[in-house]
């Protein structure tokens, strides 16, 4: 590893000593590079920064100026009030924190401090901090200039620490910051990207917000390009480096499923297919994520992918989340498949005693053909005959990790189709899933009518009611959503066994009702959701159970109650349930609360289109939760980069890595030395959980 000024302990710079460099470490700044990609969290332009004579009682503002003089005053009350007459140019204002007299020994004469907060009228203008941070504490020191920056400080470091800090030694670390370039010239200039120790230096100094920006996309380009490195190399190894299978198709089973097909592929499924045939066709192993919106028709794509496996005699396995899906899509598939001879078997953990031995042995002989089942499948009892194709479902239940897992456990390299539902914006695929081909579901099936969406407050639960007999009377079915399966004391939520008990007694007794929820054995929820299927159920009483894949085209209402509790990712898979079929269907969220609560369920009322969503819910709760499990947040640590602004950015970058794994796979080139080194040192437990380290 090539020694760089960058990796010496931050204790040997001027001004930090061994105390503070513990402190910094404590804050996770260990060497001088961690310092310089310290970056600042906040920017103030100062045109935004009121001049203190000008500050407006009533109006939230944000002030720059040195403390003149301070203390603490006692009030009749018994709270204590720490002030400080702070003044620039124009003049002096007080600032006031009511019971924190503690700041007295935090802040000194001649602080600079930057305070943002509402001014009052109190015995003349003040100003009441909200937020406040010491720019500086020398009498000498410039009070800043036209954008004053903040950084994430600690008790132990604060701000003024941290700025003087960077006072001394930023000129010194910018210097250095070149033995990180990995760039070229010309590169750089194709990409419209500033030099590295340029844009470091537009991050910590700029002299406007835009040349901030033009630093940040530097830095969001290299975390992209590099993770994409890493996942570059991860579908290489996964595609390329052993050959994986070559399928030989006859058209003996496809043609006949074209044939009794009750309708015609959309352009997308076919379009998407012939991506999936070719890549099976090839010998280098298929790894590929088919990604399309709630109703899009996966499964049908599936069933082909299947089917061209079976051709050339291999076997394939459908893997889904749940039993409940496993079980659905067995009911499907076995319809289709058994006139085409084509034997499927299901295998899922609660198969006991002889059915499972049945199925093992059906897997093992390969007189099972198409292998339906849950997680149950890769388990270690598992063995194929001839496994050809590897198909998930609703993979994003499923990590990184278990993915890369699921690539390691067969030796016949099977083709592995990854299916997804959430609609997530094609940037984020690609920043998840870089190490996965795409293929794009972006059509929904002919004759759908877009799912009527409605929100109401609980005291319009009874006129719901009205409406979801109505729908009954006429032979639909309806589904009501819970976000509990048992009531718990504590919160006061309505739950599914509860309120299945009390829709049947006091509201619908007359019509038939169902209960699922999870903490039902496998068994009991596979006979409701038969009998829901098969129509002997009226109306389906569910916990979130039903929010993947379920499909009863005859169910044409989704009645979600406290709808407030669930995420627009989950209340989009919710909906999605219904709206399956010719008739018209409702989607009817019942919801408490006001606000920022009720601002997301309106977004959601107003559109039907999953990606809209799937970006509002980006935009709200952050890209690390857009999944609700965490398990993406955890797999994808971004700092610099903004998804939804910086697509373009990660177009280039994901290009970019894979054109330039497929020269130098293992960037040994010289060239490439340094850019590897860099990613070794930084993305290690990505390397790791790729495999590819
Ligand atoms: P998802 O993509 O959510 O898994 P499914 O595969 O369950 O969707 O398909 C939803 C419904 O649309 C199913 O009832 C399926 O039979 C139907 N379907 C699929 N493709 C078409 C098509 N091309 N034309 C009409 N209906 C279709
Ligand atoms: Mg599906």
């Amino acid at each position: 590893m090539t020694f760089s000024n960058l990796d010496r302990p931050v204790q040997f710079l001027k001004g930090v000593g061994p105390t503070r460099a513990d402190a910094l470490a404590r804050m996770g700044i260990g060497s001088a590079r961690d310092l310089l990609y310290h970056l600042p969290r906040r920017y103030d332009d100062a045109s935004t920064i009121t001049p203190i004579a000008n500050l407006e009682v009533g109006l939230e503002t944000t002030v720059v100026g040195r403390v003149r003089s301070k203390g603490v005053i006692p009030t009749r009350t018994g709270l204590r009030i720490f002030q400080a007459v702070l003044e620039d140019d124009s003049g002096m204002i007080t600032a006031s924190w009511p019971g924190q007299p503690w700041l007295d020994r935090k802040l000194s004469k001649g602080d600079v401090l930057l305070v943002s907060g509402p001014v009052r009228f109190f015995h003349g203008r003040q100003i009441q901090p909200r937020e406040f941070t010491t720019l500086s504490r020398e009498e000498d020191d410039e009070m800043g200039g036209r954008i004053f920056v903040s950084y994430r400080a600690s008790e132990e470091v604060p701000q003024w620490v941290l700025r003087r800090i960077f006072g001394t030694n930023l000129d010194k670390l910018l210097e250095w910051a070149s033995d990180d370039e990995y760039m070229s010239e010309s590169e750089r200039r194709a990409r419209g990207l500033p030099r590295l120790d340029e844009a470091l230096s537009l991050l910590h100094r700029p002299d406007n917000l835009a040349d901030a920006e033009r630093g940040r996309r530097r830095l969001a380009f290299d975390e992209l390009f590099h993770l994409q490195i890493v996942q570059a190399q991860a579908r290489r190894k996964a595609t390329e480096v052993e050959p994986g299978i070559s399928h030989q198709r006859s058209n003996e089973l496809i043609r006949p499923l074209h044939e009794a097909l009750p309708f015609e592929l959309t352009e997308a499924q076919a379009r998407v297919l012939s991506e999936i045939y070719a890549d099976m066709q090839m010998e280098r192993r298929m790894n590929r994520l088919l990604q399309g919106d709630v109703g899009a028709g996966k499964t049908i794509v599936a069933l082909f992918a299947m089917l061209l496996a079976a051709e050339g005699g291999y076997q394939s396995a459908l893997m889904a989340p749940t039993e409940i899906l496993a079980e659905q899509h067995l009911r499907k598939l076995r319809s289709v498949l058994q006139p085409l001879e084509v034997n499927v078997v299901l295998l899922t953990g609660s198969l006991k005693g002889h059915e499972r031995s049945e199925a093992l042995a059906a897997i093992e002989s390969g007189s099972g053909r198409v292998i339906i089942g849950t997680h149950a499948l890769i388990q270690d009892s598992v063995t194929f005959r001839n496994l050809g194709l590897l198909i998930v479902d609703e993979q994003h239940r499923f990590g990184v990790r278990q993915r890369m897992a699921l690539l390691e456990r067969y030796n016949d390299r099977p083709d592995v189709l990854v299916m997804s539902a959430t609609p997530i914006p094609r940037s984020l695929a690609m920043a998840f899933y870089g190490d996965l081909d795409l293929s794009i579901l972006d059509e929904l099936p002919p004759g759908r009518k877009p799912v009527k969406t409605e929100l109401h407050a609980p005291a319009q639960r009874e006129s719901v009611y009205k409406f979801v007999s109505a729908q009954i009377k006429e032979g639909r079915q309806v589904y009501v959503v819970y976000p509990l399966v048992r009531e718990s004391d504590k919160v006061d939520l309505l739950a599914a066994t509860e309120e299945f008990e009390r829709l049947q007694r006091e509201i619908f007794p007359s019509f038939r009702l169902g209960l699922l929820h999870g903490q039902l054995s496998a068994s009991q929820k596979d006979d409701t959701m038969g009998a829901f299927s098969r129509g002997d159920l009226d109306l389906l009483v569910a916990t979130t159970v039903v929010e993947v894949g379920i499909d009863i085209p005859n169910a044409s209402v989704m009645l979600i109650e406290h709808a407030e509790r669930f995420g627009l990712s989950q209340l989009h898979q919710l909906r999605g349930r219904v709206g399956r079929g010719p008739t018209e269907s409702h989607c009817i969220l019942i919801a408490e609360g006001e606000g920022d609560a009720l601002e997301r369920l309106n977004i959601f009322r107003d559109t039907t289109d999953g990606f809209e969503i799937a970006r509002a819910d980006l935009r709200m709760r952050g890209q690390g939760d857009l999944f609700g499990s965490q398990q993406h947040g955890r797999d994808l640590v971004l700092r610099f980069s903004d998804l939804i602004a910086d697509e373009d950015l990660l177009v280039v970058a994901q290009e970019t890595a894979r054109q330039l794994i497929s020269v130098d796979p293992d960037l040994e080139h010289i060239d490439h030395k340094h850019l590897a080194e860099l990613i070794e040192s930084r993305y290690q437990d990505r390397l790791a959980m790729f495999g590819v380290g």
